[in-house]
């Protein structure tokens, strides 16, 4: 089958280009050259796509250096893997792989060789809807290669293992089988949904590293829809397989599903370097103990600041979402707000109801209002420095928030009278 058509139709003008060029440098290098990977699944379900993948014979460097000098591009990396990233002047990015050599000396044997190197990438893939080539040399554009029916498994909505052994080979593809079949109404086959299982119980988590982790974590999180996934993983057990404790019930699926939407009603108050993947994860683990929240973190490896806003937002939510479920005054909120971060102001009105969530917005605004003194006001008024300052500050701040004080002058005063009781005080 030939899905060059399919090519014309779907992707945008420069994407066909590319690949036209592609095809016509492998021609020059006399190269085999292979479009594999998401988009070849994308197309084949006409559905628009951008990340180009391709697969080369040879020496894939140098034709990924050849193809940045071709385009303009340049590589930005370079793995020992023989994997070179090319990013295009319009900022599109083209991965670059190398058909391993040792595939090559080892199936030499075959009668086709190219088409050998090629079918032994396709065997190391995940999914049958993943393992599909199509060529861009000129003389065969579009060619599909297929020897594990990806074709047949996108027409009946399937997620296929290509072996038994997939999900212990590697078990980041049990969060990637999850994905793929939430993202696209999928089913897991019913041999691959047994083989995950097993894997899960068999305790193979335990042998991928954090970083693994968090990035099928972080790639989940940034699905249109996550939380069915995240229910999904909860049934196959894989929560509770990767931090005992870590019940992923309704409540967490519920609002890790309202998070995306909660951070883009709050964007315009929100400080720009927010963690949304914080507060998903604080979503995760809303349904489990403290000591779950913990275990979390620290299997992904987080930053001890990460850490330590996703527990304490965990171990706080109860009193906040308590506290603030009715109509409080605007220090109140403050005092009970001002401690946590961005990414669980967005995971507190993502789990709160309709009182929480104004008092939120509330807070969100009130935060832009600068203070009517700082601290040179008091060093102003004749005050040495001292710890005073802060808690002094901190009323007066609060006393402006509740339209006590609404003036400087008035802010003064106050602050003179705070700072001589507590100095007599202490
Ligand atoms: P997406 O639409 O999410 O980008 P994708 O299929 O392009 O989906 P990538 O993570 O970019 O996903 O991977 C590109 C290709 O590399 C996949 O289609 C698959 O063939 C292969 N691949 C990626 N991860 C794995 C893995 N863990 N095991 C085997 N093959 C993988």
């Amino acid at each position: 089958m030939n899905i060059a058509p399919r090519i014309n139709e779907l992707l945008p003008a420069e994407i066909r280009d590319l690949l036209f060029l592609i095809g016509a440098l492998a021609d020059r290098e006399d190269r085999e050259v292979f479009l594999v990977g998401g988009m070849v699944r994308d197309i084949i379900m006409g559905r628009g796509t951008v990340d180009v993948d391709v697969v080369v014979n040879g020496d894939g460097p140098s034709f990924a250096a050849a193809l940045a000098t071709l385009t303009g591009g340049s590589i930005v990396l370079h793995d020992r893997f023989g994997t070179s990233v090319l990013i295009l002047p319009d900022k599109r990015r083209v991965d670059v792989a190398t058909a391993r050599t040792e595939t090559y000396s080892a199936a030499a044997a075959l009668p086709d060789v190219s088409f050998t190197v090629i079918d032994y990438d396709l065997e190391r893939r995940d999914f049958s809807v993943n393992a599909i080539a199509v060529a861009l040399a000129s003389g065969e554009f579009g060619e599909i290669l297929d020897p594990f029916y990806g074709q047949a498994d996108i027409a009946a909505g399937v997620i296929r293992v290509l072996h038994d052994g997939s999900f212990v080979d590697d078990p980041t593809r049990i969060w990637r089988a999850a994905r793929f079949e939430q993202r696209f109404h999928f089913h897991i086959d019913q041999t691959t949904e047994k083989l995950l299982r097993a894997a899960v119980r068999g305790d193979i988590l335990n042998q991928v590293s954090g970083t693994r982790i968090r990035n099928e974590v972080k790639a989940l999180f940034e699905e249109r829809e996550p939380s069915a996934t995240v229910g999904r993983l909860q049934d196959f057990g894989v929560w509770e397989a990767l931090v005992p404790g870590l019940h992923v019930g309704a409540e967490a699926v519920r609002i890790v599903g309202a998070i995306a939407s909660t951070g883009e009603t709050l964007s315009v108050w929100l400080k720009p370097d927010w963690r949304v993947f914080n507060a998903y994860l604080m979503g995760l683990a809303v349904d489990g103990s403290a000591e779950a929240a913990r275990g979390l973190t620290q299997r992904l490896g987080l930053s001890q600041h990460s850490r330590r806003a996703v527990i304490g937002a965990v171990s706080g939510r109860r009193q906040v979402l308590s506290d603030l479920d009715k109509k409080s005054k605007a220090s109140t909120v403050h005092r009970a707000l001002a401690s946590y971060s961005d990414a669980a102001l967005v995971f507190f009105y993502a789990a709160g109801k309709e009182g929480v969530r104004g008092n939120i917005e509330r807070f969100l605004v009130n935060r832009q209002i600068k203070s009517l003194i700082s601290g040179r006001d008091l060093t102003r008024l004749g005050y040495r420095p001292s710890a005073i300052f802060t808690s002094v500050l901190e009323d007066v701040r609060a006393a402006q928030l509740d339209g006590v004080v609404t003036t400087v002058t008035e802010a003064r005063s106050l602050a003179q009278h705070l700072m001589d009781s507590r100095k007599s005080n202490g």
